[in-house]
């Protein structure tokens, strides 16, 4: 059934691939057979209608494609344009030699445009081929002469139209392409000159979103100063207002913004040279001039000067000269004070509009920058486990910058040793890093650990003389690295590594996010300990470090639940250490300790993997075999009990050996639930100590209940 239906999809794949294509060859078949000088019926109104669907069907999925088309659309509209075309020609004209016999040409040429070389290639041959059968077959022609002509020609037009047509669409596109670059690499320009973005990390201003924010920054910026220069040309009936802004070098000034009635604009940076905005900038004080001269050289116009009166204003920020704000006009009419003022309020305005925005943006960087942190908290406060928070750890660090590496070292203050405890490239974990350990040295992690400080420096890696774990376990070489220290209350408990095949990876921009993320990773990895620390606590008992009581309990009850289930068996095994009370009175309780922790080694060393060993309180211990009948759970109470027998223990008043009893019973025969299997095996264990001390007893209704009797 199933190979039915893969076989019946199949065959749907292969008819929706190929039924166009066929039905193609069958409506050209029809047409080299004289189906289109054939008088009208209504086959061929019925193949003419099949012919008009599968066109336009063809043509829409062509004009809704965004990408390249595939070849079997391409080549199928081509060769169906060719049967169209080739069938009105025999049925108007009698033949492809006639009047209107020159179609065929355009028709390749617009094949050869529109479509792909591939494609438009087999459409020209298939044209030839089809004008060829149609000769030979349907007019009975046999000179060679005339369709290899046409071949010649069909060729012929489709390269040149397949030449002069793409070079010209490529020409366009790259002219198109250049302009956005340059459009984009002016907002750029602006978005650096009005320090929105932060400089040097050319990678990090890369980056989508910050560009987005610049972007519609320097817009901002662009409306508000226009605005202004707009207002105050219609206020105070100047020629032009425009903001000049000093280029990355300061030796040049450009147009930021401007409002002219001028045509003669100059808009490329020219040199703030010794002219009158030269005086602004050296000065840092206003300059009006009137009465000038066509000959004076205002720099922003191409032309002769065409104003009388000419104020420039330079804007201040931080102490710095950033631009000038000039204004002029053509009317001989000095600048007053009270317009002086004005001027120079709206020089103030214009810088402010660009300070508010430096702020947005800050502010905007610090809100992506602090939801960024507020998800890796989460992230972090969720992971439970050491490795849960490494992980997440390394997957917040990912949102905050890319990197190709990244390494988590843990620092054990007493052994003095680190070890790599999580290492990731791209292609996934990296294998022969993870667990491996070296000791404090002079490499890098161990200079973080010490000095509790980010390294290096500059975040590029040096290979030559730098050592990022230790000389044996190299690091690989690539520029960018940074090592930051994972601190919990000012206690370095290791180290995050991130490495970036980009150079500068680890610039301004992200360094100080990723410091505040390295000290969530460090508290968040100090809880981790702490939860795992309580975990084990809670379970386990402090003296023997077996599981206590209450972890015995939770196994139980699902071991038991399991021998249920699956119908198998399961032994519970009680020892109790044979006259204890004697051990501690004459050797006193530390000695009592110790053998205590001597039986519990024998059961940790005695027991099957699969078995659970509880300490159940005072020198009385528990062991659960899965898959243990009254014979195995006979055979390992012995090996217990001859181990302990064996075992001599060195206390100041000489060597002591005790002995221990050994009760067991075994589900189902003994019980179905702990309680009943734990009561039998305790009845079985007080039989071993009612019948002598140092011996196993196995569960059994009849003898129990005599020693019980007895
Ligand atoms: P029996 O052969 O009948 O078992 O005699 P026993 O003296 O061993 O009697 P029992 O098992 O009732 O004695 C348990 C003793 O174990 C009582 C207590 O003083 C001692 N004990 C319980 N917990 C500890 C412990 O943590 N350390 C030490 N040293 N002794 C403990
Ligand atoms: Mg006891
Ligand atoms: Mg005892």
């Amino acid at each position: 059934m199933d190979s039915l239906v893969r076989a019946s999809l199949l065959l749907r794949r292969i008819f929706r691939m190929g039924y166009g294509t066929a039905l193609t060859c069958g409506l050209a078949a029809y047409v080299v057979l004289g189906g289109a000088t054939a008088p009208l019926g209504p086959l061929p109104v019925v193949l003419g209608l099949v012919w008009a669907l599968l066109l336009v069907k063809r043509l829409r999925a062509k004009l809704r494609l965004t990408g390249d088309a595939k070849f079997a659309l391409d080549f199928e509209l081509g060769a169906l344009l060719a049967v169209g075309l080739d069938a009105a020609l025999l049925r108007f004209d009698g033949t492809l030699s006639g009047r209107f016999s020159p179609a065929t040409y355009v028709l390749v040429a617009l094949v050869a445009s529109f479509g792909r070389p591939a494609p438009g290639l087999a459409v020209v041959a298939w044209v030839v081929a089809l004008d060829a059968a149609i000769r030979h077959k349907t007019l009975g022609e046999s000179s060679w002469e005339a369709l290899a002509t046409q071949a010649g020609f069909a060729f012929a037009f489709a390269l040149l139209n397949l030449l002069l047509l793409r070079a010209e669409v490529a020409r366009i596109r790259i002219t198109a392409r250049a302009r956005v670059e340059r459009e984009l690499e002016r907002l750029r320009d602006d978005a650096r000159s009005y320090r929105l973005l932060g400089a040097g990390d050319v990678a990090a201003q890369k980056e989508d979103a910050e560009e987005r924010l610049a972007r519609s920054s320097v817009e901002e910026i662009h409306q508000s100063v226009h605005y202004a220069l707009e207002l105050l040309r219609r206020c105070l009936d100047l020629h032009t207002a425009v903001l000049l802004w000093r280029t990355d070098s300061g030796t040049h000034l450009r147009i930021s913004e401007l409002s002219t009635a001028s045509d003669e604009i100059h808009d490329a940076p020219f040199s703030i040279g010794d002219g009158v905005l030269a005086a602004v900038i050296a000065k840092k004080e206003a300059v009006l001039l009137s009465n000038l001269r066509p000959s004076y050289k205002v720099p922003y116009y191409a032309s002769a000067c065409p104003v009388r009166a000419l104020a420039a204003i330079p804007v201040i920020d931080d102490g710095i000269v950033r631009g000038v704000l000039a204004l002029d006009r053509v009317e001989n009419r000095a600048f007053t004070p009270h317009e002086h003022e004005l001027i120079a309020q709206a020089a103030r305005y214009c810088l402010r509009a660009i300070q508010n925005e430096r702020v947005f943006v800050q502010l905007e960087r610090a809100k992506v920058e602090q939801g960024k942190l507020y998800r890796a908290a989460q992230a972090l406060g969720a992971a439970m486990s050491e490795k849960d928070v490494v992980h997440a750890g390394v997957r917040a660090a990912r949102e905050i910058a890319s990197f190709e590496l990244a390494a988590v070292t843990i620092w054990d203050e007493t052994t003095k040793m680190h070890e790599v405890c999580a290492a990731r490239s791209e292609g996934g974990e990296i294998e022969d890093l993870v667990g491996q350990r070296f000791k404090q040295n002079t490499g890098l992690v161990s200079m973080v650990v010490t000095n509790r400080f980010p390294l290096p420096y500059k975040g590029e890696f040096d290979p030559a003389h730098q050592v990022v774990l230790s000389k044996r376990l190299p690091w690989p070489n690539i520029p960018s690295l940074l090592v930051l220290p994972l601190l919990h209350h000012g206690r370095p408990l290791g180290t995050l590594i991130l490495g970036a095949k980009r150079r500068h990876a680890f610039g301004d921009t992200v360094r100080p996010t990723l410091e505040v993320l390295a000290s969530h990773l460090a508290v968040s990895l100090s809880n981790a300990r702490m939860v795992h620390k309580l975990e084990t606590m809670a379970t386990t008992d402090g003296l023997t470090g077996l599981l206590n009581k209450r972890a015995m309990l939770d196994q139980a009850a699902a071991k038991v639940a399991a021998a249920t289930r699956f119908g198998r068996k399961l032994s519970v095994l009680i020892t109790d250490i044979d006259w204890f009370k004697k051990v501690n009175d004459t050797h006193g309780h530390d000695i009592g300790d110790v053998v205590i922790k001597g039986l519990a080694d024998i059961l940790e060393r005695t027991k099957r993997a699969t078995d659970v060993v509880a300490r159940f309180g005072g020198e009385e211990f528990v062991i659960l075999c899965e898959q243990t009948d009254e014979a195995g759970a006979a055979l390992l109470g012995e090996r217990i009990r001859e181990e302990l027998e064996k075992t001599v223990f060195n206390t100041p008043s000489g060597p002591l050996s005790v002995t221990c009893s050994v009760g067991s019973a075994t589900f189902p025969e003994a019980g179905r639930t702990w309680e009943e299997l734990f009561k039998g095996a305790d009845e079985a264990l007080y039989c071993s100590k009612r019948t002598g001390r140092n011996r196993v007893t196995a569960w059994a209704p009849v003898s129990i209940s005599r020693i019980k009797a007895g």
